[in-house]
């Protein structure tokens, strides 16, 4: 079983009917980069920083960010690395005292870009490291919890201004850092349209969209199955998303732990999506699951499935498209 997976490593993922899939990874330590790297993954499509923040009293500073992605992307050897600026907050809590503790309801608080916005010299900071890192290849940079296009709009302001900042250093930097929101808030996946055109691709946080779209906590075990990817609003809204994305030329993938688990990529394939990205650990499970598929046929049951009416209906769309 083993061996006949590892055995996919070298091999394309590419559907029944001849379609290319692109697999990215979800990559922190070095461990996973390496992972990645040997796995034959398109790239690192979500590089989380927080990790960088977390369980420690102090913040990092430029250099030592500068130093960890710097790495990363070396670690990809020209392959494309996605890194996402700092997502602090909700669940995710630092101990040097930039996540206010007392929030009344932290998922709906100051996190994500929100924290970042509103911490102007943090923020610099980290896009300053990021920039710095784009010298060694090729690196994009992805912002989380984006709800409107104000937010994607002052970042991208503020990261044409660091770019031009390091390169008047002497610093050799890239020409340009494609720029992407995180398509995680309901209120961005409803608005698309009005900001589509202010970013370079798009990557949908399934962790969070769900949370917020179906109001149900995504750490919370007494929900059971409230939490759910298997929910006729995520199909619709997800339908909707991957199809302005597309007419707009804008590359999207999904990153939430949903693009990881091979028993939904038939819904997400019919849906019209080619980019996933997920953990190293089930990319081969995810690789020999796609190539098992005829995209075509996928792509035709669509409709079926954005029509179904409730979880047994979409199981039951599941079961009829010969997933396991
Ligand atoms: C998500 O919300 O789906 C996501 C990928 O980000 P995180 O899990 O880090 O919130
Ligand atoms: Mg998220």
């Amino acid at each position: 079983e083993r061996r006949q997976l590892n055995r996919l490593r070298r091999e394309p993922t590419r559907t029944l009917d001849g379609v290319d899939i692109k697999l990215w990874a979800n990559a922190e330590s070095r461990a996973d980069v390496a992972e990645a790297h040997a796995l034959g993954a398109a790239g690192v499509g979500l590089y989380r920083t927080e990790f960088l923040f977390l369980q420690r009293n102090e913040l990092p500073d430029e250099e030592e960010q500068f130093r960890a992605y710097r790495d990363v992307v070396l670690g990809m050897t020209g392959r494309t690395v996605t890194i996402r600026t700092l997502d602090l907050g909700a669940d995710k809590a630092d101990r040097s005292g930039l996540v206010l503790d007392d929030e009344p309801n932290p998922a709906l608080g100051l996190r994500g870009v929100r924290l970042s916005l509103a911490r102007d010299a943090l923020f610099r900071t980290q896009l300053r490291a990021i920039v710095r890192a784009s010298g060694y290849g090729p690196v994009r940079v992805l912002v989380p919890m984006i709800s409107c296009r104000e937010e994607i709009i002052a970042v991208r302001t503020m990261l044409r201004e660091v770019l031009a900042e390091v390169r008047k250093e002497g610093q050799e930097v890239a020409e340009t850092l494609p720029l992407g929101a995180m398509i995680e808030v309901p209120a961005a996946a409803i608005a698309l349209p009005t900001f589509v055109g202010a970013v370079d691709f798009l990557s949908v946080g399934t962790n969070d969209l769900i949370q917020y779209l179906l109001a149900a906590d995504r750490n919370n075990e007494a929900l059971g199955d409230v939490y759910t990817p298997l929910h006729p609003a995520l199909i619709r809204l997800l339908h909707g998303v991957i199809r302005i994305a597309h007419k707009r030329n804008k590359p999207i993938a999904v990153c939430g732990e949903m693009a990881g688990d091979s028993t939904f990529a038939p819904m997400l394939l019919a849906l019209g999506l080619s980019e996933f990205s997920l953990h190293p650990n089930t990319l081969l499970e995810l690789r020999r699951a796609i190539r098992g598929f005829d995209l075509a046929a996928l792509r035709a049951k669509a409709p079926a499935l954005v029509r179904a009416r409730d979880r047994n209906a979409i199981e039951g769309w599941l079961r009829s498209v010969g997933a396991t």
